[in-house]
């Protein structure tokens, strides 16, 4: 097997790209740990605060879900290039948890997974007065609120994306992407599905070129990230059975309210909100055109949508 990359090395062809084009800037945070630390690296377009519908991308939450963060340092020129092109801003979270990435771990290099996992964006609040991370597509939850407002426990990198997100433009943005790979469902050979909502027929174009490049996880109970716990080496551990976890449909969609940074952006009304997953059975490089594919995608319809407010 080649040798992974670091967070570092991955995070300098980021760096690379910001400097060589005058039209994205890029912010640093620190992030610490017990085990050190690690920068949490945000790319936006220059002229973010004049551009009326912008696109929201983030990889890389689960550490070692590597194909997102590979992807979007490969892509983030091309993406640039086209979504400026198009009259679209971005914000670009290339690579959200540095230290799980460098570590090899889903959680982060303390093995801090919070109290509900790290994409911990938003809660609901239930009808009966109850506080809860997911809930069923129907009825709909009295409100929401983020997780931070309410003061739960979150690791590091989980909260420093709390702070950078409240200040992002999230009510222009008009379409969402968030990288992951399924390396949690045992027993499936290389496949991708992705969680969205509402009317999914307007990935189509999308969904027929994800196809041509690998089976689409159709019709299954998908558990993945369902319940899961972590063990003392910080590795994830799915829970046997897939009881109460959602199906995903003809097309390998799903629909799930998990208070994740897809959730979210749904809930703030972005038009698109989509979380790809490939299996970890399907190889990097598939993994990553499959990727690559959705975020040429999302652009296009980004491009395309109108902005949220006149
Ligand atoms: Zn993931």
């Amino acid at each position: 097997m080649a040798e992974r990359e670091t967070a570092a090395a991955l995070l300098d062809r980021v760096a690379a790209v910001v400097a060589r084009r005058g039209d994205l800037v890029l912010t640093r945070r620190e992030l610490h740990y017990r085990a050190g630390r690690w920068p949490l690296v945000r790319v936006a377009s220059r002229a973010l605060d004049e551009t009326p519908r912008v696109l929201l991308v983030l990889a890389g939450l689960h550490g070692d879900e590597v194909a997102g963060p590979i992807t979007v340092a490969s892509e983030l020129d091309h993406l640039a290039e086209r979504a400026h092109a198009r009259g679209l801003g971005v914000v670009v979270y290339p690579l959200a948890n540095p230290s799980g990435f460098d570590a090899g771990t889903r959680y982060n290099a303390d093995h801090d997974r919070g109290s509900a996992g790290n994409g911990d964006f938003l809660r609901y609040l239930r009808e009966d007065g109850s506080v809860v991370d997911e809930v069923e597509p129907s009825p709909t939850p009295r409100a929401w609120r983020w997780s931070s407002e309410l003061g739960v426990p979150l690791p590091a990198e989980t909260r420093a994306l709390h702070e950078l997100l409240t200040r992002d433009p999230l009510e222009r943005v008009v379409a969402a992407l968030d990288l992951h790979q399924d390396l949690l469902t045992q027993g499936v050979g290389p496949a991708a599905y992705a969680y969205s909502f509402g009317d999914t027929s307007v990935y189509r174009d999308v969904v027929a070129q994800a196809r041509a490049l690998v089976p689409l996880l159709a019709n299954r109970a998908i558990g993945a990230g369902f319940g899961v716990q972590i063990d003392e080496r910080g590795r994830a551990v799915q829970p046997e059975g897939d009881a109460g976890a959602p199906t995903s449909d003809a097309d390998g969609f799903v629909v799930r309210h998990d208070g994740s940074l897809t959730d979210l952006l749904y809930r703030l009304g972005a038009p698109y909100s989509v979380a790809v997953e490939t299996t970890g059975a399907t190889p990097l490089d598939v993994a990553c055109a499959v990727n690559r594919v959705w975020l040429d995608g999302l652009l296009e319809l980004a491009g395309s949508a109108a902005p949220r407010r006149a």
